[in-house]
C-alpha cells in the first residue's frame, strides 16, 4: 500500500484516552497525539501520555506528543440562570471581571478591558454569532450596543478582532501545565492565543530547552505578525476555529494558504486544524465538503492535518483517523501533489543545510531514486529534506529517542532509531543492512544519503552521498 506522507494529529479526550483506543488510533495512522490542556486534569493527561508511550513502543511506531496549552483565552463571566439572551438593538454594560453579571450587564475577565477597548470596536461572543459594538466608555463600564443577538452562556469565549489587548502570553494555569509537560517530556508545545514573537519566547523559556514550539495562529494579530512569529517558533498551526471568529469566514481559505506557504518557506512545520472531519463526530461518514477541505489542505502543502473533537469526544475516533488516512493517501497519489518547490533557500534556515538538502532532493528526483537516508541528531536534516517535498521516501535514522518521536510530525519522514557509530561509513553499513532486511531497499539499488559530518554532533547538514547498496 502507498505510504502516506501527510501526517495526522489526533486530539485525545474522553472518547479516546484509554489504552485500547490509543492503540487503535496508532494502528489507524495517528502520528501525533495532541493533549488539549483546555480540558482535562493533570492525572488524566499524565496517564494518557504514558499510555501513548506504551502503545507506541508496542507498535514500534514513532509517535509524538503535542501539548496544547490553553493560553490567555478571554471569557465572559457568569449569568444568573447560567445564560443570558441578548437582543439586537439593546444596549448592555460591559464590565471587567468574572463574577455573576447583574441584569443588563456582561462581565469579561480581562483586567484592562476598559482601557484596551475603544469606541466603535466590536466584541464577539458565541463563536462570533453574537456581536456587540462599543458605543461609549464610562468610568466603570463600556456601553455596548448588540448588533446581532443570541444566547450567551457562562464562561464562553470573547474575541476582540480590532483591539490591541494587554494580555500576558502565559497564564498561571499555563505555567502549571508547562511544568507537567516538562515532567512528561512532551515532544512539542502548541502555544495558544499568541500575538507577537516575544509570546513564543516566553513559552519557550518554560519548556525543556529544545522543545519545538508551534504557534497557533488564531488571532488576527498573530496573522499580521506571522513572519516575526515564525522567526521565533518552529511551526505554525492554522487554528481555524478561533481564527474564523477573528476574521470574516470567507477570508479563511486564502489566509490558510498564505500561512501554510509562509510556514513552509521558512522551513517550519505547518499544521491545518479544526472542523476537518467535524460531521464525523457523530456521523459514520464525512460530508463531501469535508473530504474536499482535507484534500485542499494537503494540496496547499500542509505537513499535518489535525483532528479535534472528532477524536476527543466523537462517537468513533478510530474510524475518523482511518478516513483521514484514506483521504490523504488518495490526494497524494494525484498529479498535483508534490510539485517542485521553487524556493532556493528556506528563509529561517542556514544556507548550507538548505542547499545540501535541496541538492539531495533534486538529485533523487533527476535520478528517479526511491529512497533518501538521513542521519540526524536533532531531526533538522530530515525536516529540511521534507520541506523540499521529495517523491522519494525519507528514512531518517537518529540515535536520540526524542528526535525519533519528533520526526513523526515531519511530512514524508519515516523515523528509525539506531545505536551510535563513530564513523559515517559504519552508519551507512548499518542502514543498508536494516533497509535490505526490512525490504525497503534491494542490493544494487542506488540511494542518497544525507548527514552532517562529523557525525554524533549537532553539526549542520553538509554532506550527501550517492550510494550503491
Ligand atoms: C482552533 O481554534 O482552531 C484551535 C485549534 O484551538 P482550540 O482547539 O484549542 O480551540
Amino acid at each position: 500500500m502507498r505510504r502516506r506522507k501527510t501526517k495526522i494529529i489526533a486530539t485525545l479526550g474522553p472518547a479516546s484516552s484509554d489504552r485500547e483506543t490509543i492503540a487503535g488510533l496508532i494502528e489507524a495512522g495517528m502520528d501525533v497525539a495532541r493533549l488539549n490542556f483546555s480540558h482535562g486534569d493533570h492525572d488524566t493527561h499524565r496517564r494518557t501520555a504514558q499510555w501513548v508511550r506504551e502503545a507506541a513502543a508496542q507498535s514500534d511506531r514513532a509517535i509524538a506528543i503535542l501539548q496544547d496549552i490553553q493560553g490567555p483565552k478571554i471569557r465572559v463571566g457568569t449569568f444568573a440562570g447560567g445564560r443570558v439572551e441578548l437582543v439586537a438593538g439593546q444596549t448592555v454594560r460591559v464590565l471587567a471581571g468574572s463574577d455573576e453579571a447583574d441584569e443588563g450587564e456582561i462581565r469579561i475577565d480581562h483586567e484592562h478591558l476598559l482601557e484596551d477597548l475603544e469606541q466603535g470596536q466590536e466584541i464577539l461572543l458565541v463563536d462570533g454569532l453574537v456581536r456587540l459594538r462599543v458605543e461609549e466608555r464610562q468610568a466603570d463600564a463600556l456601553l455596548a450596543r448588540v448588533l446581532e443577538g443570541g444566547v450567551v452562556g457562562n464562561h464562553q469565549g470573547a474575541a476582540f478582532p480590532r483591539a490591541t489587548l494587554r494580555v500576558p502570553a502565559v497564564t498561571d494555569k499555563d505555567r502549571r501545565d508547562l511544568a507537567l509537560g516538562r515532567e512528561l517530556g512532551v515532544d512539542y508545545v502548541a502555544a495558544s492565543f499568541v500575538r507577537v514573537a516575544s509570546d513564543i519566547v516566553e513559552v519557550q523559556a518554560l519548556t525543556e530547552a529544545d522543545t519545538p514550539i508551534i504557534a497557533k495562529i488564531e488571532l488576527a494579530a498573530a496573522y499580521q505578525n506571522l513572519s516575526e512569529i515564525l522567526g521565533a517558533a518552529h511551526g505554525a498551526m492554522v487554528a481555524r476555529g478561533d481564527l474564523g471568529v477573528e476574521m470574516e469566514l470567507e477570508r479563511l481559505p486564502r489566509v490558510q494558504s498564505e500561512i501554510l506557504a509562509s510556514t513552509n518557506r521558512c522551513g517550519d512545520v505547518s499544521i491545518t486544524a479544526t472542523e476537518m472531519l467535524e460531521s464525523m463526530t457523530h456521523s459514520r461518514r464525512p460530508t463531501r465538503a469535508e473530504v474536499t477541505d482535507v484534500s485542499s489542505a494537503v494540496l496547499a502543502g500542509t505537513d499535518a492535518v489535525m483532528l479535534s473533537g472528532e477524536t476527543a469526544v466523537g462517537d468513533h475516533p478510530v474510524r475518523v483517523v482511518e478516513m483521514m488516512d484514506r483521504i490523504c493517501r488518495e490526494v497524494e497519489s494525484g498529479p498535483h501533489h508534490q510539485e517542485r518547490p521553487t524556493i532556493d533557500f528556506l528563509h529561517n534556515e542556514e544556507p548550507v543545510p538548505s542547499a545540501t538538502t535541496r541538492a539531495a532532493v533534486e538529485a533523487a528526483r533527476s535520478l528517479d531514486l526511491d529512497t533518501i537516508i538521513a542521519f540526524t541528531e536533532s531531526g533538522s536534516t530530515a525536516r529540511l529534506l521534507s520541506k523540499y517535498r521529495p517523491q522519494a521516501r525519507i528514512v531518517a535514522f537518529t540515535p536520540r529517542q526524542r528526535t525519533y518521536q519528533r520526526m513523526a510530525l515531519y511530512w514524508g519522514v519515516e523515523p528509525r532509531t539506531f545505536e551510535r557509530f563513530d564513523s559515517t561509513d559504519d552508519m551507512l553499513l548499518m542502514a543498508e543492512r536494516r533497509l535490505v532486511e526490512e525490504g525497503v531497499c534491494k542490493r544494487g539499488q542506488t540511494v542518497l544519503m544525507v548527514a552532517g559530518i562529523p557525525p554524533n554532533q549537532r553539526s549542520s547538514t553538509n554532506f550527501m552521498k550517492l550510494h550503491r547498496i
